[in-house]
């Protein structure tokens, strides 16, 4: 019989709370001196959407936020190929963009959305991510905001699933 894997906590709900403050501090700072006056966040579907509300609400400066639907995992695999499912439907002309993402890791989802994003004239690209799994890297790509640096585990979590489930899970856990 397979044998059912089980997610133990890695980062409490405390510590992401602290931390999602502290980027949100930063980015309205930073943007607060764009001279657009116009930043459109971009979450990419799914797995953003807990850690981008949470980061939006503190964020006190205007915003837009769209979404962009991108997969390249199968289960617990990364495919290594992007495909995109659906589209901005806001104008990304002119604005400052922050892409709001939960986790890197190769980096091949990240670099294809910068380099796509870039071809449609913004103001600016930038990127935040929550957890980067660094040792995995295969492409090079700037992180502007990142929450916490983690190994190589799969995590599950605050927006993270395995298949869909544990995406309600309040805190990150690694699925032993
Ligand atoms: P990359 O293109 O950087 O290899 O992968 C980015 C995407 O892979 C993330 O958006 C996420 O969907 C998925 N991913 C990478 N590592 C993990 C992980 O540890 N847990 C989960 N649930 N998804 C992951």
């Amino acid at each position: 019989m397979k044998k059912q894997l089980k997610p133990k906590k890695f980062i409490s709900q405390l510590k992401i709370q602290q931390k999602v403050r502290s980027i949100a501090k930063k980015i309205s700072s930073d943007y607060k001196k764009s001279k657009t006056k116009k930043l459109l966040v971009v979450g990419i579907l799914k797995g953003s959407i807990i850690f981008l509300s949470d980061l939006v609400r503190q964020i006190t400066i205007p915003c837009e936020i769209d979404f962009i639907a991108l997969s390249s995992y199968s289960g617990i695999k990364t495919t290594g190929v992007v495909r995109q499912l659906l589209d901005l439907r806001e104008s990304p002309v002119g604005k400052d963009i922050l892409i709001v993402e939960d986790i890197v890791d190769t980096g091949y989802t990240l670099k294809y959305l910068k380099e796509n994003l870039l071809t449609r004239k913004p103001k600016s690209v930038k990127i935040c991510v929550l957890l980067d799994k660094i040792e995995c890297r295969k492409v090079n790509i700037d992180i502007d905001y990142k929450g916490f640096v983690i190994p190589n585990k799969f995590v599950v979590g605050y927006g993270l699933d395995c298949n869909e489930m544990y995406r309600n899970l309040p805190y990150v856990a690694a699925l032993k």
